[in-house]
């Protein structure tokens, strides 16, 4: 078979520990004999950012800004054991958020379903992806603690002049104040993301928050998701896709009974609550998918598990490990597919779909990690290392593309 050509390069950013030996793997079995991979490659492992100065995760988010779709290897986020274990010449921060400061998107996740492993909700028959806005809220909040008696009040000093003021409380006794924000700006982009996904996807678009309560901070949210609307809804009726708003409470109940197969929006604290939730619900951390979407249409896939450290001491001291590739082999998937679209390649479109259908194939005859065997019901399956995966579904996957 010839190999599959593309156009444009695909910003590759490597990672750290087990998903860094994954990484490896799957490009050598599963990627470079099928396709003829134009890749910018950004080594994002701690060592080459300890290098660097970081400055290499900032050039990977401006090259993701230039060519529009990136893959990526997780990463460590170090702490102060990182430091003494990598003698780090600072404590770095986040790439994720570097790069998402960057690039100013959402992060979607979606679970990645198969028959054998069941939902806790039996309803559930397609994934549900969460959006989750992530910037302000309680996360950049101000907080105190009123030590005694005494008046709590909200100031907001205008640059013209113009000053509000409003009582929080009269305290009566000792309690606690929060003050926090979010911005028109980064909710618009969060609206934008969600809507262009949506579309991308063909998935209904469900927003909520809790604007019945909060009627200024809440409902700037809606009043702005409405805005944001009118520049999609036409491409939303084409499609026939619906974007509604609805009460957090209620599209708790909603989601519930539903059937999946839609998006969720979710400000920032309540996305980070649901998103373990639903991905818990749906059986696997390392079945997880996550992409960066930003405002303007950057994409940035990866998986939503870490680097699976217990696995890299293990695996550091010769033993067998059985990690699950599979979030990662669809961070791969998810980007060479949109590199596929964006380039009007439908060689790597279909190789992305028979990739992906090569995964379930392998699953769907009981071939899987560990961590998966115990949740699979109705087959009988073989527990397989790492390596021995990869294989099978690159056999199947040869199948599939008749090599
Ligand atoms: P983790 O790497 O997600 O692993 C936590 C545990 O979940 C593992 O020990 C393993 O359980 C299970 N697990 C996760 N992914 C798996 C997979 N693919 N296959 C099989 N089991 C899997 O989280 P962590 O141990 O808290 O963090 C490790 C490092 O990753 C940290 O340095 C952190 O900063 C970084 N991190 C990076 C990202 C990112 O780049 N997106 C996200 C989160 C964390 P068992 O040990 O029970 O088998
Ligand atoms: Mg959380």
């Amino acid at each position: 078979m010839e190999k599959i050509k593309m156009v444009t390069p695909l910003v590759e950013m490597d990672g750290d520990e087990m998903t860094r030996i994954l990484w490896k793997m799957i490009k050598d079995e599963l990627i470079n004999p099928f396709v003829d991979l134009k890749a910018e490659y950004y080594d994002l492992g701690l060592v080459k950012r300890d290098e660097t100065n970081d400055q290499i995760t900032k050039d990977a988010a401006e090259a993701t800004k230039k060519y529009g779709v990136a893959v990526k290897c997780a990463t460590i986020t170090p702490n102060a054991q990182r430091m003494t274990e990598y003698k780090l010449h600072e404590m770095w921060k986040s790439p994720n958020g570097t790069i998402r400061s960057i690039l100013d998107g959402t992060v979607f996740r979606t679970p990645i379903t198969i028959p054998s492993i069941k939902p806790v909700v039996k309803n559930w028959e397609k994934p549900i992806t969460i959006a989750r806005h992530a910037y302000g809220d309680v996360y950049k909040s101000v907080e105190i603690r009123a030590e005694e008696e005494g008046t709590a009040k909200l100031v907001f000093e205008g640059k013209s002049g113009k000053k509000e003021e409003v009582v929080i409380h009269e305290f009566k006794g000792q309690g606690v104040i929060q003050g926090m924000h979010n911005t028109d700006k980064s909710i618009r982009s969060f609206a934008h993301s969600c809507f262009k996904f949506a579309i991308d996807t063909k998935q209904d678009l469900w927003f909520s928050t809790k604007d019945t309560i909060s009627k200024k901070y809440d409902a700037q949210f809606r009043v702005i998701f409405d805005e944001v609307y009118q520049e999609y809804k036409q491409k939303f009726e084409e499609l026939g896709l619906e974007y509604f708003y609805t009460l957090i409470d209620d599209a708790v109940a909603r989601v519930i009974r539903s059937k999946g197969g839609y998006i969720w929006a979710c400000k920032n604290y309540d996305g980070d609550v649901m998103s373990d939730m639903v991905s818990t619900a749906f059986g696997s951390l390392a079945m997880m998918t996550s992409v960066l979407v930003s405002p303007d249409g950057n994409y940035e896939y990866e998986a939503a598990h870490g680097t699976v450290t217990r696995h890299y001491y293990k695996y550091l001291k010769g033993e067998e490990t059985s990690t699950n590739p599979m979030a990662t082999i669809f961070a791969w998937s998810g980007a060479l597919r949109k590199r596929g679209e964006l380039d009007g390649i439908k060689e790597l479109v279909n190789f992305a779909d028979q990739l992906e259908g090569a995964c379930f194939d392998t699953l769907n005859e009981g071939i899987a990690t560990k961590d998966l065997v115990n949740l699979m019901e109705g087959i009988t399956p073989k527990a397989v290392n790492s390596a021995d995966f990869i294989g099978a579904i690159r056999q199947r996957l040869e199948k599939r593309l008749g090599c």
